[in-house]
């Protein structure tokens, strides 16, 4: 086994390596950006870098390690840094750079699928896919990663635009604009196979998707009998033999949702993936500790038993929109008995330069059923405040009769829209306002003759009309909730839902939201302006394009309209609800 690792990562992620790095009794070495030394104080040494993708600078600091470990995203399919590893001496905790090279282009990938005989979804080129009636059809990034560079077209006339867009992502995402076109399954299951090398290791489901990537996911799958798991670990092994993978990987399969022994490869990940835990807790393995083992030329072995039912859900920085957020985690509380992989602790800043995974609550159980209750339970004593978080969404997205019946499509949380509120607005500010009250009352000033005064308070709670309300005196705050203050904004937490309540200015009650206006959903930067002052534009159309924490968000025009003013230019860092650009 190695001596010294240096994991090459930062968040949940590596702070889950050096977990098992450490009790494995290797020294461990972090790297991190200045601001972001959460995880590197798990580590024994910490050496500082300009950027998690400075290869150079990385494989710098490897330099008196046996071994990189990479995590997940950043470098880890990066074959130039499992190169530049190799050439230092230094091992790469993953396949050969070879393997990552082939496996990595999507199209190369399916032509090893091919090759090894497992079906894959049809392909099309430009030209066939412009006379193509097999429409719905999807433009796709070949070097493309986490749900980004795609487009669904739903007939030929919508092509080009869509490969532009594509290109455009692909592009900035992963410096290389190369697309293809599918055939795009619009009832399906995203269905995967772990792999050790060739040793197939069973099936997760991850079907529970926004904006093509994964929310929720579970092992085994619910869609799975046991003869199609045998098929599906079959193909995948046989993927493996074929690319000479390994160590760690996935291949993924998208099946038809009505009857998912219609399968076809989608692609292979060269890595270990954010929801790896699952395979864990159904296999028993460690999954780090056989890539390790791997990787310094020990060979592991699987019973191939998968035990009980394992769910893990991402807590996410995003609201109920599953957009992103950012903002400094004032208080953080852990569910207890259960896994919990974070990155976050009070006082972490989530800003906008990575992605906006903060935690995963993985939990087993006896079956599904049971797995599920868990779930919602652990996310109900998951208390975040200071950001908002999916915590909520998550538990709204559970109980869903589809999801309880273990019914998924990836199209399932986008179908759902925004979920309703599940504490009425009254009872959110009757707590508020009697936690508020408490704390004054708690002071002087409140009293009158020794009794504390009734009050009466007008609150907003966040994406509401302003409310009034008239609490009796003596109101006690209610069991269950959480607060915290932050300026003039009280964050309230109840069984894993946030609100954030403020007393608004009576001018602002008075000012309606200013008509004709765009403003920005999320806080982010302005990546690219597609219209102009003057510009006559249709409702729909792309206005400009927001990008945040890794994810991009087009804003379209609300209706038909005449632009008058753009208040930001390509480049600027917007706030939420900040005003974008207003109509004539
Ligand atoms: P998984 O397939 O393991 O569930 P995701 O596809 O959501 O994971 O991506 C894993 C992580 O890697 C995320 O943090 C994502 O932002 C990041 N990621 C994925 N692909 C790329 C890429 N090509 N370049 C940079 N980061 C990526
Ligand atoms: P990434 O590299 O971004 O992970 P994938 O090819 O794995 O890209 O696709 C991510 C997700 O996009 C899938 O899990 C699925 O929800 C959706 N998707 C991809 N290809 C198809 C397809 N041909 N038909 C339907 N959905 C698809
Ligand atoms: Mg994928």
């Amino acid at each position: 086994m190695f001596e010294r690792v240096l994991v090459a990562n930062r968040g949940e992620i590596a702070r889950r390596v050096l977990r098992t790095s450490r009790r494995l009794g290797i020294r461990t070495v972090a790297v991190f950006v200045e601001g972001d030394e959460l995880h590197a104080r798990d580590a024994d040494e910490a050496r500082p870098i300009p950027s998690y993708l400075d290869v150079e600078a990385i494989v710098a600091a490897a330099a008196d390690c046996d071994a990189v470990h990479p995590g997940y995203g950043f470098l880890s399919e990066n074959p130039a840094f499992a190169r530049a590893c190799a050439d230092a001496g230094v091992t790469f905790v993953g396949p050969s750079a070879q393997a990552m090279e082939l496996m990595g282009d999507k199209v190369r990938a399916k032509e090893v699928a091919v090759a090894a005989g497992v079906p894959v979804v049809p392909t099309y080129s430009l030209e066939d896919a412009r006379s193509s009636t097999a429409y719905p059809l999807l433009v796709k990034a070949v070097a493309g990663g986490g749900g980004r560079g795609m487009r669904v077209v739903d007939d030929p006339s919508g092509l080009d635009e869509a490969v532009a867009a594509a290109r455009r992502e692909a592009a900035a995402g992963f410096g290389d604009d190369r697309v293809f076109v599918e055939k795009y399954l619009p009832r399906a299951r995203h269905i995967e196979v772990q792999l050790l090398g060739d040793i197939a290791l069973g099936e997760r489901e991850c079907s529970l998707q926004r904006r093509h990537q994964k929310l929720v996911e579970e092992a085994p799958s619910p869609a799975v009998s046991e003869e199609l798991r045998k098929q599906l670990n079959d193909e995948a092994s046989s993927l493996a033999l074929a690319a000479g993978y390994e160590n760690a990987g996935t291949v993924e399969f998208i099946c038809d949702a009505d009857d998912p022994r219609e399968h076809y490869f989608l692609e292979m990940n060269t890595r270990l993936q954010v929801e790896h835990p699952v395979t864990e807790m159904v296999t028993g393995l460690d999954l780090v500790e056989c890539q390790l083992r791997i990787a310094s030329g020990e060979s592991v072995e699987s019973d191939g038993e998968l035990r009980g039912h394992a769910i893990e859900a991402r807590v996410n920085a995003e609201d109920a929109r599953w957009l992103p957020q950012m903002g400094t985690v004032l208080r953080y509380n852990r569910p207890p008995g259960v896994r919990v992989d974070d990155g976050i602790e009070e006082g972490s800043v989530v800003g906008g330069d990575y992605d906006s995974l903060l935690a995963k609550v993985i939990v087993h159980g006896e079956d599904r059923a049971d797995a599920l209750a868990k779930l919602d339970r652990a996310l109900a004593q998951t208390t975040i405040l200071g950001v908002v978080t999916n915590v909520g969404p998550l538990r709204n997205l559970l109980a869903d009769p589809a999801v309880q019946a273990g019914d998924l499509t990836t199209a399932l949380v986008g179908a759902r829209g925004l979920p309703e509120q599940p504490s009425s607005l009254d009872r959110v500010a009757r707590a508020a306002a009697a936690i508020e009250f408490a704390e004054l009352g708690a002071g002087d000033g409140w009293r009158l003759g020794g009794q504390r005064a009734p009050s009466w308070w007008l609150l907003q709670v966040e994406g509401d009309e302003p409310f009034e309300i008239e609490l009796p005196a003596g109101t006690p705050t209610p069991p269950g909730w959480h607060h915290v203050r932050d300026a003039d904004t009280l964050w309230l937490a109840h069984e894993g839902h946030v609100w954030r309540v403020r007393e608004p200015a009576i001018e602002e009650t008075q000012h309606a939201a200013a008509m004709g206006t765009l403003t920005a959903p999320m806080p982010g930067l302005v990546l690219s302006l597609d219209a102009a002052v003057g510009d006559a534009v249709s409702a729909g159309q792309t206005v400009l394009v927001l990008e945040s924490m890794k994810m991009e968000l087009a804003i379209t025009a609300p209706a038909d309209g005449l632009i008058e003013r753009i208040e930001v230019s390509a480049g600027d860092r917007v706030k939420e609800r900040q005003i974008l650009v207003s109509f004539a």
